[in-house]
């Protein structure tokens, strides 16, 4: 289900272990649709498209976060469908997603951060100061950073709240935070999981910007309870599949879990090329209800977002084909771009994942990288 980047790293891994792969996709041209044995341009609750998927397909996932989670219930009746619906449809609500977190608690040993929902204005009437300054989130449909407005009054929160047209918000209070990371794990249809090394992540304007594995601010004793965390995370979900749980690590050390992704991540990119079974080669082996493989990882590893930003020159709006010929002349540089043909600013066209025997000469790679792509490091 779904035809993006995530989807065509699946369908690589997929046909690398010589499966076909059907995508269901409304858009006739997509980067999974492209590489696909099957495309079914249809939307993602056509009754006739999920059919076909259904008829055609021994297992089905999703690479889209907000897929109707009813179309995932619909194919689980007919065929085997991980993660399975339920799992979708609470990482696609950030209320039920923030609920689940506090029930882990007591397994986990991490909360999220201090919430309130608000869905009117009676809602930002009844606001504690202990939540102000703070996020404003639409409950639905967010990624990368959208429907989020940073607000340090009850004011705030109105004119944000009205600005999205009323609909049901969560709002976070705002935290010191020292880094985040994000783990990502693996649960087979046996109940058997595997956890990846913790990786470190650096956001610019709310996108993904660099991943890096190790990280180099995670203490041993913050990946260990981190990837406890998710452990515990995904047994109490009964989850089967790869999921990815961001988490924020606050200046004074603790570690709060702010959201999961029930589908390979841009934080786990750095796995095809730095670990034993890429997140995908993960999913698919899921899928297929095969032994999930091992997630060692064989070098260190530094993963660089690749914006359409990339395409345009100072203010330009011409776009041009970046120098992939000087990024690849780095050493330990693996270039992938998605086959998106129209770069726009902001949009996810690739990623580059620099391995190297050491850190060190990875993030030599991609400071200068960063400087021949014109990305202030
Ligand atoms: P994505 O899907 O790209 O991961 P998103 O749009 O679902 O992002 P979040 O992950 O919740 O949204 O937030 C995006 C970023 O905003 C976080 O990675 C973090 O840098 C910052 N952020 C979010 N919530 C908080 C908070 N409560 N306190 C401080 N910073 C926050
Ligand atoms: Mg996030």
């Amino acid at each position: 289900m779904g035809g993006g980047q995530l989807g065509r790293m699946f369908a690589h891994a997929a046909q690398a272990m010589g499966y076909q792969v059907a995508v269901l996709e409304p858009s006739q041209v997509s980067p999974a649709g492209q590489v696909a044995e099957r495309l079914i341009s249809k939307a993602y609750t056509d009754p006739e498209g999920l059919a076909e998927l259904a008829q055609q397909c021994v297992a089905v996932t999703t690479e889209f976060e907000n897929v109707p989670a009813d179309s995932m219930a619909w194919l689980g009746e007919r065929t085997f469908v991980a993660p399975a619906a339920s799992c979708v449809s609470i990482a696609q609500d950030r209320i039920a997603e923030k609920r689940f977190f506090v029930e882990c608690a007591p397994t986990s040993g991490v909360m999220p951060a201090p919430h309130k929902t608000i869905a009117s204005h009676a809602d930002i009437d009844a606001i504690g100061d202990e939540l102000l300054p703070g996020i404003l989130k639409t409950v639905r449909m967010g990624y990368d950073g959208k429907g989020q407005v940073r607000v340090r009054t009850r004011e705030d929160v109105r004119a944000a709240f009205d600005a999205m047209n009323g609909v049901t918000c969560l709002l976070e209070k705002m935290l010191p935070l020292a880094y985040e990371v994000s783990v990502l794990t693996a649960r087979g249809h046996d109940g058997a999981s595997v956890v990846y090394p913790i990786a470190e992540n650096v956001h610019r304007d709310g996108i993904l910007f660099t991943t890096t594995v190790p990280g180099p601010n995670v203490s041993e004793a913050c990946a260990k309870q981190a990837q406890d965390a998710a452990r515990a995370i995904v047994a109490q979900l009964g989850y089967v599949g790869v999921l990815c749980i961001e988490f924020f690590v606050l200046q004074d050390g603790t570690l709060v879990v702010n959201e999961m992704a029930p589908r390979p991540h841009n934080s786990g990119h750095y796995t095809i090329d730095a670990c034993v079974t890429s997140q995908f080669a993960q999913q698919v082996r899921a899928m297929a209800r095969l032994p999930l493989g091992d997630v060692r990882q064989h070098s260190p590893a530094v993963m660089l977002n690749i914006l359409g930003d990339v395409w345009f020159e100072g203010d330009s709006d011409t776009p041009r084909e970046p120098a992939w010929d000087r990024v690849l002349a780095l050493p330990g540089a693996n270039l992938h771009l998605y086959g998106k043909d129209d770069p726009r600013r902001a949009r996810k066209m690739g990623h580059i994942t620099f391995v190297a025997p050491t850190l060190k000469e990875a993030q030599d790679s991609l400071i200068q990288a960063c400087l021949i792509l014109g990305v202030g490091v």
